[in-house]
């Protein structure tokens, strides 16, 4: 890289400013840790929406970075216009069956959840996030940029990034996230590579406009046409906003055939003529790939860059921001100095079992797709159950086995697996259904509402926060609290509300609402080792 003139500085270099990389750039920016994003898309397409579904697990984290009121004021469908998937034989035919409360959509508060789930374009999920990237002081996000090499040495990484026509600039990081997507060219730095399979199968993507489109169906956030008839086609389809934009996933058309008949393919789904414009086009197929690795040095793969799963069940984009918060505060500890490097290690094994899960889980929701279904309910209510009540995978994975988690747990719906086994996932993935708040290590902290009207996580800290009746158990506490004082680890002491289950243990919490340690007493927690600092030091 000799010759180059310009060369910059940041404790954190984010390559890529999709989903994951913008997560990411929050995380740090609430932990105070500068970083600069270099993405290349300079605006964000709205014709090309991908991801519809911010899962309540994102949707936790939006409200942790204050973004989740932003994120649902922005939103063209609110979740009280609909929180149903209806299977059906056109949008002018009759009505198979609903599945109601899909994708974590409700109204009603729920003890087990801070946030519900949302539909919404992922276009609108990254203007609302780069707006919130805008205002946060630390955030250097850059548009029109892009990386095209990386070098490391053990002090840092030095990536060579260009603007446009401009010549090539270096910048040097300590700890680069290669949040760069599929296509990106971090992976390939580091020498990692995707393992997995491809679906031969295509499927065609389109965006139109119909304004006069309805159904006497009523509102849900997907209609699925199913069992077509000779000539006709079975297929996705639902609104992009209730102004008239509509999007249609239809399986089985190669591109080719799609462009030549999209008014055709509309008709089907829509059970007649409609007068449209087309918008977009977008051919797929889906993947299920899974990187080697997550990590070299101080290289970490975030989202798809590490990990593609096909779309249905909505997990894609979601997995991608639990990725980016797990790295993202512990580079935070890191760079702040309350936790060593060591604590770096724990950001694959706890995200490669949750991303080998979410593959398999979408996996099986893209093997019985529109084209197979039959118009018969319990065919319909059997096979497509998992994909729209997921609870047991968006909020039920476990980091259980971390070596930043308290030995020996286990939790009912666990995913880490370190063994590079081809079962473990698969097996893990078939009852994605079911979620019980589990307080066992490495279990999301079960969620709460307090009597003021608040969440349980609006209490936590940006560091650990001890959770329990710690006003009841002074001395134990105060002892808990010097240790954190001399490792400078922010500890946060929650008061557990009566009415909660576990309000006479104790949950050290980690910043990502994970559970590290439990204990009957203040003097059963481990905080350096939930920080990563090895024993004895
Ligand atoms: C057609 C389509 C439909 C989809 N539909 C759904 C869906 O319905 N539901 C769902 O959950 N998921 C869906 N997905 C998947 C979802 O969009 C992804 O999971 C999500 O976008 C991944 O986020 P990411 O940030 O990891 O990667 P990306 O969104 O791919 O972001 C990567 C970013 O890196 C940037 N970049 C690339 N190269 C460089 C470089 N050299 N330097 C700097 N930056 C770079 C890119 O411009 C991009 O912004 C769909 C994907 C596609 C392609």
């Amino acid at each position: 890289m000799a010759g180059e003139t310009r060369i910059e500085r940041t404790p954190v270099l984010v390559v890529g400013g999709g989903p994951a990389g913008l997560a990411a750039a929050a995380e740090l920016a609430r932990h105070g840790v500068r970083c600069v994003v270099i993405e290349p898309r300079v605006e964000v397409s709205h014709r090309r929406p991908r991801a519809k579904t911010t899962s309540i697990r994102t949707m936790e984290h939006l409200r942790r970075w204050g973004t989740a009121d932003a994120l649902r004021a922005a939103a063209p469908l609110p979740v009280a216009w609909s929180q149903r998937v209806t299977f059906c034989e056109s949008l002018a035919g009759r009505r198979i069956t609903d599945f109601d409360g899909a994708f974590g959509l409700t109204t009603a508060q729920d003890d087990r959840f801070a946030e519900p789930g949302q539909q919404v374009p992922q276009p609108v999920v990254e203007e609302v996030l780069r707006g919130h990237l805008r205002r946060q002081r630390g955030v250097d996000l850059r548009l029109g940029h892009a990386a095209e090499d990386l070098t490391q040495d053990p002090e840092g990484v030095t990536v060579r990034v260009r603007a446009g026509t401009f010549p090539a600039y270096l910048i040097r990081a300590r700890y680069v996230l290669g949040c760069d997507g599929a296509g990106g060219v971090v992976r390939d730095q580091v020498g990692a590579r995707y393992e997995g399979r491809d679906d031969p199968r295509p499927n065609f993507n389109l965006v139109f406009r119909a304004p006069l489109l309805d159904t006497h169906l009523g509102p849900a956030v997907q209609y699925w046409v199913v069992g077509a008839r000779r000539n006709a086609t079975s297929g996705l389809i639902g609104r992009l906003d209730l102004a008239g934009t509509w999007w249609a996933i239809i399986p089985g058309v190669e591109a080719g055939y799609g462009t030549a008949h999209a008014a055709d393919l509309i008709t089907c789904l829509a059970g007649g003529p409609v007068e449209h414009e087309v918008l977009a086009t977008d051919p797929w197929s889906a993947r299920m790939l899974v990187a080697d690795r997550f990590a070299d040095r101080r290289v970490f793969l975030v989202g798809e860059s590490a990990h593609v799963n096909p779309p249905f069940g909505g997990h894609g984009f979601n997995t991608c921001v639990g990725d980016a918060v797990n790295v993202a505060w512990k580079i935070a500890a890191v760079e702040q100095g309350w936790a060593p490097p060591d604590l770096l290690a724990s950001y694959e094994p706890e995200r490669r079992g949750v991303a080998e899960a979410t593959v398999a889980s979408a996996e099986s929701n893209n093997r019985v797709l529109a084209d197979v279904l039959p118009r018969d309910e319990a065919v319909i209510q059997r096979a497509k159950r998992a994909e729209f009540h997921s609870l047991g995978l968006v909020l039920g994975y476990s980091y259980a086995g971390s070596p930043v988690v308290q030995p020996g747990a286990r939790s009912a719906v666990d995913v880490t697996s370190h063994a590079p086994s081809a079962e473990p996932a698969a097996s893990l993935a078939a009852d994605v259904t079911t979620y019980t708040p589990s307080a066992e290590p490495g279990a999301r902290l079960p969620h709460h509402w307090l009597p003021d009207g608040s969440s349980l996580y609006d209490h936590l800290g940006r560091g650990f926060t001890l959770v329990g009746p710690v006003s009841s158990d002074a001395s134990d506490v105060a002892d808990l609290v010097r240790r954190a004082r001399r490792r400078r680890i922010p500890l946060t002491l929650a008061e557990a509300p009566a009415s909660y289950p576990w309000r006479d243990e104790f949950l050290l919490v980690r910043p990502d609402q994970h559970i590290a340690w439990r204990a009957a007493a203040p003097a059963g927690i481990d905080l350096e080792a939930a920080a990563g600092f090895a024993p004895g030091l």
